[in-house]
């Protein structure tokens, strides 16, 4: 085969791989992905990282502290330098780990000299985005330490975006900025920072909490990968937050507009955007755990039926209210559509809203995250009479194809809120998700109340086997085939049926999804 058409063949096949914090958080985990790597990936293949650990947020609390308590500031200097040192410490030889060791304190140097200028945007991104340099150039050493060709690259010679409150990719000005670098190092496993990107004025530009995987699946479409996977702590996408509630199930599907609106709700599991560059494209994307590849996955399916169930809790801890109130004079709905088209066109649409006319009130729900910036923006447009931001919302969703319409799905979910101190609920016009904007910040109690009584009830059967032999686990591995109710009734039929004697007993849960 000659070298074009390998060429050719590896761009067909070409995979990206994405890890995200929690599975770079010490040693064992990087060396456990540089394994994941040298398993699952071929030379030319891109891997995308976030920031080690906690990086991001103790960079955050480095520069919140610098201008407020320069003693806890130096506290948390001291261990970002001390945890990046060790880690490079702990998984480079000598020669190597001291090279690494010289440019993370020019970096570090460099970052200190900007927390004594005044902080704005630019140094803020500056500074929040070095986590991912600092792990995308590691990682890629311990590559090399692994006997794996590997090259670096800092996404901001490639990405291209503005400043806003949800940065998007320039697509076109990235895809050639991009191509010349995948061509330069073609045969090497390229290991890519996620998270930031650059400004046309060559500022660093951050995509956002979590936003390693926006800049996972933008790579991958500027690139036309087949396949993208992107690793964490947990399996996959579950039916609820498997952190918050232990009986919370893997999906091992979920439909793309099921996955695009728990992204849109804002949930930790998916950026916002994650699902933006891929939605059309063929480009297979599936989620998995890096501490136990074989723990399961969940891939995000195009075309899968549904059958108007709930598939997923959701909730959000912090979200604001944006409330605007229009001059009596003013057209009401007029107004509404141009501040929705605003929203549009600046692609930043609320999380939910209510509309209270009598009051010529709209609410807007946005996450902390974005909520300031937003309403900085609404206010320059001069639309309306007062603006103003309320604080310590929640928000708690469910979400599947077509729920809106299931009654049953409904009344269970207003019922389970009954006693709760609701805003408003508000419902997506596609049907999608039912959510609920409260007025407290705690949700915990209340997300797993929902996961018992709307999943796991109707679904979760508490078996009583009067017997272990070999005839019983058939079944077993029968109703998990099937995965059907009726296999239950035939399985404790014939177990009745068959066991005079009692032997032992076991009690098995269950859990039966429906796709
Ligand atoms: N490191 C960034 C964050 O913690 C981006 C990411 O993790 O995806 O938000
Ligand atoms: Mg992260």
């Amino acid at each position: 085969m000659n070298t074009m058409r390998r060429r050719i063949i590896q761009y067909q096949n070409r995979q990206l791989h994405k890890f995200g914090g929690s599975s770079l958080s010490d040693i064992k985990c990087y060396k456990r992905v540089a394994g994941i790597i040298k398993k699952y990936s071929e030379p030319g293949d891109l891997i995308v990282v976030s920031a080690a650990g906690t990086t991001t947020n103790q960079l955050i609390n480095w520069l919140k502290f610098s201008k407020i308590n320069h003693h806890l500031a130096s506290k948390v200097q001291e261990s970002i330098r001390s945890y990046q040192e060790n880690l490079i410490i702990g998984l480079l030889s000598k020669k190597k780990a001291n090279l690494l060791k010289f440019n993370f304190l020019s970096d570090f140097t460099h970052l200190c000299s900007l927390l004594n200028k005044p902080i704005d945007n630019y140094i803020y991104s500056e500074i929040v985005g070095h986590g991912e340099i600092w792990s995308a150039r590691l990682m890629s050493a311990v590559l090399e330490e692994f006997g794996i060709s590997s090259q670096w690259l800092d996404a901001r010679l490639f990405l291209r975006a503005e400043h806003s409150s949800h940065p998007e990719i320039d697509e076109i000005a990235s895809r050639p900025l991009l191509e010349k670098h995948l061509q330069k190092y073609y045969n090497k496993r390229l290991v890519m920072t996620g998270f930031i990107a650059k400004s046309k004025k060559g500022q660093t530009v951050l995509l956002g909490r979590n936003g390693s995987d926006y800049s996972a699946t933008q790579v991958g479409a500027l690139t036309g990968v087949k396949k993208i996977t992107i690793w964490s702590d947990v399996a996959g996408i579950y039916s609820a937050d498997p952190h918050k509630v232990k009986d919370a199930y893997l999906l091992p599907f979920l439909r793309f507009d099921e996955a695009s609106e728990l992204a849109r709700l804002a949930a930790p599991v998916l950026h916002a955007r994650t699902l933006q560059p891929i939605s059309f494209t063929n480009i297979d994307l599936q989620f998995r755990c890096s501490y136990d590849p074989n723990k399961g996955s969940t891939k995000i399916a195009r075309m899968l039926e549904s059958a108007t169930d709930v598939k997923i809790i959701t909730s959000h801890d912090n979200v604001c209210l944006i409330e605007v109130i229009l001059f009596k004079y003013q057209n009401f709905l007029q107004t509404y559509k141009k501040i929705n088209l605003f929203f549009k066109k600046n692609q930043i649409c609320p999380l939910a809203e209510r509309v209270k006319l009598k009051n010529q009130l709209i609410q807007f729900c946005y996450t902390k995250e974005v909520a300031y910036n937003v309403m900085c923006n609404l206010n320059k447009v001069g639309l309306v009479k007062k603006i103003s931001l309320r604080d310590r919302f929640s928000l708690v969703a469910i979400v599947g194809a077509g729920i809106c319409k299931n009654s049953l799905y409904k009344d269970c979910f207003y019922q389970n809120l009954k006693d709760q101190p609701v805003e408003f609920f508000w419902h997506s016009k596609e049907n999608i998700s039912l959510v609920a904007v409260l007025s407290t910040n705690k949700t915990l109690y209340l997300v797993r109340k929902l996961h018992q009584s709307l999943l796991l009830l109707k679904k979760h059967f508490k078996l009583i086997l009067f017997d272990k032999s070999n005839i019983n686990f058939c079944y077993l591995i029968l109703l998990h085939s099937y995965k059907k109710l009726f296999c239950f009734i035939i399985f404790i039929k014939i177990v009745l049926y068959k066991n005079v004697i009692v032997f032992k007993l076991i009690q098995i849960n269950c859990v039966i999804n429906y796709y």
